[in-house]
């Protein structure tokens, strides 16, 4: 094989992890980069201090993490939003191994989102995406680029997204505006809702723009995660007078309606 040095599916990994080509042969990396198995809970970024868990934390991750360097291990971890690749140490699996999308939705529309020990919502929100099978991670401008549709996005105000490559990712933009104020609002628990429901979008219909959301994919995407997944509207609803992509219409419930009972194609 020949071919542009990249992040390519994984030739001896689990499935969605992908493994980086040097334009020769496959190398050690990959990406996500295998989750360690750490009992710690890091600090959301800003609000962490050099706590000997923290180094501890970074020492064991430099150990799982063959690619990293040990200057890390040595000079104590970098903040927390530059550990892009660093999963929450999430609460054991909030849905039982094995359960069915019903299964996770309905656990989604019952949960309550509440404020953690750092008073942020990042433990809910995790919590959320653990049900789903998805970790949460923080964009990091120095990783490659994953997803090239992403490229050009608006960086500054999109809070989060979803990558059909690695699709049990979900990644919170540290570059948005609103972060990291978004991390201590309940609204980060409906964003990664939304973020959710282009995965179940995804997975049910093989895009994450099926035809019946054709054109009002985002908003449709809005629907899914207020009607299936417990999501708030009216968080999720642009403020009138500023309609967008992303505002949910009858249109957009129906067509999210129309996917959560299997049917992705305009009649
Ligand atoms: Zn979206």
């Amino acid at each position: 094989m020949t071919g542009e040095p990249g992040w390519y599916p994984s030739v001896d990994g689990p499935p969605g992890e992908l493994q980086w080509w040097d334009g020769s042969s496959w190398t050690g990396e990959y990406f996500p980069v295998r989750r360690p198995q750490a009992e710690l809970r890091p600090t959301p970024p800003r609000h962490r201090s050099r706590t000997p868990q923290l180094v501890a934390f970074a020492i064991i991750a430099v150990l799982t993490w063959g690619g990293l360097t040990w200057w890390k291990a040595s000079t104590g971890p970098p903040p927390l939003h530059e550990q892009s690749l660093l999963p929450l140490d999430v609460p054991a699996s909030a849905a039982p191994a094995g359960s069915t999308l019903e299964d996770a939705e309905e656990f989604a529309r019952a949960f309550e989102s509440e404020r953690d020990e750092n008073r942020s919502y990042v433990s809910s929100a995790a919590t959320l995406a653990d049900a789903f099978g998805s970790t949460l991670v923080w964009y990091d401008p120095q990783e490659p680029r994953l997803c090239s549709h992403h490229d050009d996005i608006d960086r500054a105000n999109v809070t989060a997204w979803y990558c059909s490559l690695t699709p049990h990712l979900i990644t919170l933009n540290t570059d948005s505006h609103h972060y990291p104020e978004l991390l201590y609002s309940a609204e980060l628990v409906d964003t990664v809702a939304h973020e959710l429901a282009h995965k179940i979008i995804d997975e049910r219909c093989g895009d994450t723009e099926p035809g019946v959301a054709l054109g009002i994919a985002e908003g449709v995407t809005n629907s899914y995660a207020v009607l299936y997944l417990g999501a708030s509207r009216d968080r999720l609803q642009p403020p009138s007078g500023y309609e967008s992509e992303y505002t949910m219409t009858d249109a957009t419930d129906r067509a999210a309606a129309s996917i959560h009972s299997g049917i992705c194609e305009a009649e």
